[in-house]
């Protein structure tokens, strides 16, 4: 069509002809330049999404404050979160050792423990205190061993202690032990789990009100054996004595919650192993944890603070002391 326009226009003037073409070549020029500048971008784009989406998968999981944006996983919809630094080093699942402080705060809810406590229990003072939650697992754990084998003389002896009741108990051991020996028994002040209120140490008096060291054996046996049902896992375990550095004590239980207690235990770890196995999971590839009641969870590790919970629905979240938060949900 433009060709014979052209053509019929070429038998007229030549001059004409000319700027026409002129007009048109110019024209034509400035459409390709217009084309050639819109595609451009777009070729480009095409070219920047392509690689990324293809780029490993830690690529994709999309920065918090860029994308406020829920994303979906297994099913369920998160969403980006930021949490204060300081909330790390709260929650049920925080590592307090030597290379781990814990950084004392008022988050855990302290309560007197022989106010609260169950009957299938005893504690050797009335002043001492307990985190609220451990209480409430803790009564559950002895009405079970009670109603189990019908004891009830099991005594908690310590469970929260101040930065300075941690101080008088090291010193001491220091006078006894000395100073490299000391910390291997007794936690400096600082890094003992016992300031968390998350950890109790039980013991048994005889009837002529003499004291014996509570090591998990005989009827006792089933209190080490089953108290992850509960939420409890013995801390210090024989076999990780060069990961804890902290001597064997089945006197000592330390409040996880259930999924976590109950996971931890089933690998037998220490809770050092298992804090760092949970870093290699992420909300779009969690680790599933079935309770001994046939409950599923999901669990994962999000590094820093920039935290992915589920959009809706419960959730547990817990700083891991160190450098980031474990999140846990129920999923059936
Ligand atoms: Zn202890």
């Amino acid at each position: 069509m433009s060709r014979n326009y052209r053509r019929g226009r070429k038998k007229s003037t030549t001059p004409y002809i000319i700027g026409i073409l002129i007009l048109v070549a110019a024209a034509a020029l400035s459409i390709r330049g217009v084309l050639g500048h819109a595609k451009d971008p777009s070729a480009a784009a095409v070219n920047h999404q392509t690689p990324s989406a293809e780029s490993s998968p830690s690529n994709a999981v999309p920065p918090a404050i860029s994308s406020p944006d829920p994303v979906s996983a297994g099913g369920i919809e998160y969403v980006a979160v930021e949490k204060p630094q300081e909330e790390i080093y709260k929650g049920n699942l925080i590592l307090v050792n030597k290379d781990h402080a814990y950084k004392f705060s008022d988050a855990v809810k302290l309560v007197n423990l022989y106010d609260g406590k169950a009957s299938s229990y005893k504690v050797s003072d009335t002043d001492i205190k307990i985190g609220s939650e451990t209480l409430k697992a803790l009564n559950k754990l002895f009405d079970a061993f009670y109603a189990q084998t019908g004891v009830g003389n099991t005594y908690i002896i310590s469970a929260y202690r101040s930065y300075d009741r941690q101080q008088a108990l090291y010193q001491r051991e220091v006078a006894e032990k000395g100073e490299s020996e000391a910390a291997y028994w007794v936690a400096k002040p600082g890094t003992s789990e016992h300031h968390t209120g998350l950890a109790v140490d039980l013991g048994l008096f005889d009837s002529s009100g003499a004291y014996h060291e509570y090591d998990g054996s005989g009827k006792y046996s089933w209190i080490n054996q089953s108290c992850y049902k509960y939420g409890f896992v013995v801390r210090y375990r024989e076999d990780k004595k060069n990961i804890t550095y902290i001597a064997y004590e089945p006197w000592h239980f330390r409040y996880l919650g259930i999924p976590h207690a109950t996971q931890l235990s089933k690998l037998k770890l220490s809770l050092e192993e298992y804090i760092e196995l949970l870093r290699s999971y992420s909300y779009d590839k969690p680790l599933k944890i079935t309770t001994d009641d046939g409950s599923v969870y999901n669990t994962y590790f999000c590094k820093g603070q920039t935290v992915y919970v589920p959009k809706n629905g419960d959730y547990e979240l817990s700083g891991n002391n160190v450098d980031g938060f474990i999140v846990t949900l129920k999923v059936s």
